[in-house]
C-alpha cells in the first residue's frame, strides 16, 4: 500500500473519523465532490483493498479490514467483517464532530431554518456558522499529526452542506458581500439566528412648515419624561422629519425599527422647498423588502401630509449614506430668505451687497445661539446672492453657499461673529428672518 490509502489508513488506525471529518481532509483533491463523498470514497477503497488482500491470503489484511469497519465506521466493511466473523466494536463516534455532522442532522437543523426563512421577503442568503474551539483544535490538530495539506475549514463544510440544502428549498441563491438573510447557526448545539439585514430607501424631502425639527426633539426641561412646560408629551415639538418619513415605512416593511440619515440639516424654523433635501432611511430587521417605490412614497406623502413630503425614493446600500454625508460637507445649498429690516433698505447698497457676496470666505465662529457646543471659527464659501426688494424694509434673498455655514447669521452678522455679513453691508439690522432650503445640490 502506498499514497493516499496508505495515508487514510495510518489516519483510522488512530482516529475514529466520520465520511465528513475524513473527506474534509481532502477537500482540495477533485473539486465537485462533496467531503462526505470523499470520505465514504476512500473507506471502500481501503476496504476493497483489504477485501483483495484477504482473498490473496494475506491475514494481516484482517486490520485494515477491523479499522475501516470500527474507526472509519463504514457500513460495508462492517457487513464484510461480520460475515467472517471477527468481532466489531460498532459504538464509536467520530473524534473531531462528536458525531454531529450528518445528513440528518444537517436536513433537521435546515428545516427548522427554512421554516422561520417563511416570514422574510428576500432575494438571497448567506449562512456563518461558529464551532466550539475543543472540535477546531482536533480538525487543527490531525491536519497538523499527518501534514494534510489538501483540506478545508471544518466551517466550510458546515455552510456549504446547509447552503445547498437551503440553496434547494427555497431556490433563492447564497450572496456573500451584501446578502438579504444571514444564518448563524452551531450546528453542534443546534442552534441558529435569522437576520434580516436592513433596508436602504434613498428619497429627498421637502419640509412644508418650519416647526418640525429633522430628528425627535425632547422636552429641555423634563428631558423626555413629560411635565407641564411640555404638556406630557416629553417633546419640544410633537413632529419630526425622520418620524413622519420613518415611521410609515417601517409599518410597510414591518421593519423593528429604522434610523433617518440626511445630507446636513436645516434649523427648526427652516423650511426645504425645491427639490428637497437628500436623505437615506435604513429600515433594520425588515420582514418585506419587495415594496415598490411609489406605494412608500404614496404612504409617507399620505402620512406626513402638509408637513413633509418625499420625492424620488429609490434602493439604495449602506455605501450611499457614508457617500451622501461626505458630499453633504461640501455639497452647496441654496436658501430663500425673507428678511424685514428695522429700517428703509438702500437700493444701491442692495446691489452693493450682490456684487460684494461673490464666490467669498465667510468666517463665522460659532453662532451664539448655539454657544453650548464648542467655540470656533468655521471657513465656508458663500457663492451668490441675489436680492429683490418686496417693501421698503422687506428683501427676499436667494443666497447659495458651501453646506455647513449658517445663513442667518451671515445675514445679522451674529454680533461681528460672523464676517463679512449683510446687515454690515446695509447698514440696517434685520429684525425677521424667514429661511427655506430651495436646493441641495445633488
Ligand atoms: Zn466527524
Ligand atoms: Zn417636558
Amino acid at each position: 500500500m502506498g499514497g493516499i490509502l496508505d495515508l487514510v489508513y495510518r489516519m483510522l488506525q488512530k482516529y475514529t473519523l466520520c465520511d465528513y471529518c475524513l473527506g474534509r481532509q481532502f477537500a482540495r483533491l477533485l473539486s465537485g465532490v462533496g467531503n462526505k463523498a470523499r470520505g465514504e470514497a476512500l473507506k471502500v477503497a481501503l476496504a476493497m483493498e483489504a477485501n483483495m488482500r484477504l482473498l490473496m491470503d494475506d491475514k494481516d489484511a484482517v486490520n485494515v479490514l477491523k479499522v475501516v469497519a470500527e474507526n472509519g465506521m463504514n457500513r460495508h466493511a462492517r457487513k464484510l467483517a461480520k460475515s467472517l466473523n471477527y468481532q466489531i466494536d460498532e459504538n464509536k463516534t467520530c473524534d473531531i464532530c462528536e458525531g454531529k455532522l450528518t445528513e440528518e442532522n444537517f436536513r433537521r437543523i435546515a428545516d427548522s431554518i427554512i421554516g422561520e426563512l417563511g416570514q422574510y421577503e428576500f432575494s438571497n442568503f448567506l449562512i456563518g456558522t461558529s464551532v466550539p474551539v475543543h472540535i477546531k483544535e482536533r480538525d487543527d490538530q490531525i491536519k497538523a499529526e499527518f501534514a494534510l495539506t489538501f483540506g478545508e475549514e471544518i466551517k466550510s463544510d458546515i455552510t456549504r452542506e446547509l447552503g445547498k440544502i437551503i440553496e434547494g428549498t427555497t431556490k433563492k441563491p447564497v450572496e456573500f458581500a451584501t446578502p438579504d438573510i444571514t444564518i448563524l447557526l452551531d450546528i453542534f448545539s443546534g442552534t441558529f439566528t435569522v437576520k434580516s439585514n436592513p433596508v436602504f430607501v434613498k428619497g429627498y424631502y421637502k419640509k412644508l412648515q418650519p416647526s418640525i425639527p429633522q430628528t425627535p426633539w425632547i422636552c429641555r426641561k423634563c428631558r423626555g419624561k413629560g411635565c407641564e412646560a411640555c404638556g406630557q408629551s416629553g417633546r419640544e415639538y410633537p413632529d419630526s422629519v425622520s418620524e413622519l418619513i420613518g415611521e410609515p415605512a417601517l409599518n410597510l416593511f414591518e421593519a423593528l425599527d429604522y434610523r433617518f440619515h440626511a445630507a446636513g440639516r436645516e434649523d427648526v424654523n427652516v423650511t426645504v422647498l425645491g427639490t428637497g433635501r437628500p436623505f437615506v432611511l435604513e429600515l433594520k430587521s425588515p420582514r418585506k423588502r419587495f415594496i415598490q417605490p411609489d406605494k412608500l412614497q404614496n404612504a409617507i406623502n399620505e402620512y406626513a401630509k402638509d408637513k413633509v413630503e418625499v420625492l424620488d425614493l429609490s434602493y439604495t446600500t449602506k455605501k450611499d449614506v457614508r457617500d451622501m454625508k461626505a458630499k453633504s460637507v461640501v455639497a452647496s445649498k441654496t436658501y430663500l430668505a425673507l428678511v424685514e429690516f428695522d429700517s428703509n433698505v438702500d437700493e444701491n447698497k442692495l446691489r452693493e451687497v450682490c456684487e460684494k457676496f461673490r464666490n467669498v470666505l465667510v468666517h463665522q465662529r460659532t453662532p451664539s445661539r448655539i454657544l453650548r457646543r464648542s467655540d470656533r471659527v468655521r471657513k465656508k464659501y458663500l457663492y451668490s446672492i441675489e436680492a429683490e426688494k418686496k417693501g421698503n424694509r422687506l428683501v427676499e434673498f436667494r443666497i447659495k453657499a458651501q453646506g455647513g455655514l449658517y445663513i442667518k447669521e451671515v445675514i445679522n452678522g451674529d454680533g461681528g461673529r460672523t464676517v463679512p455679513n449683510i446687515a454690515d453691508v446695509l447698514g440696517t439690522a434685520p429684525i425677521n428672518i424667514t429661511l427655506s432650503v430651495v436646493e441641495v445640490e445633488r
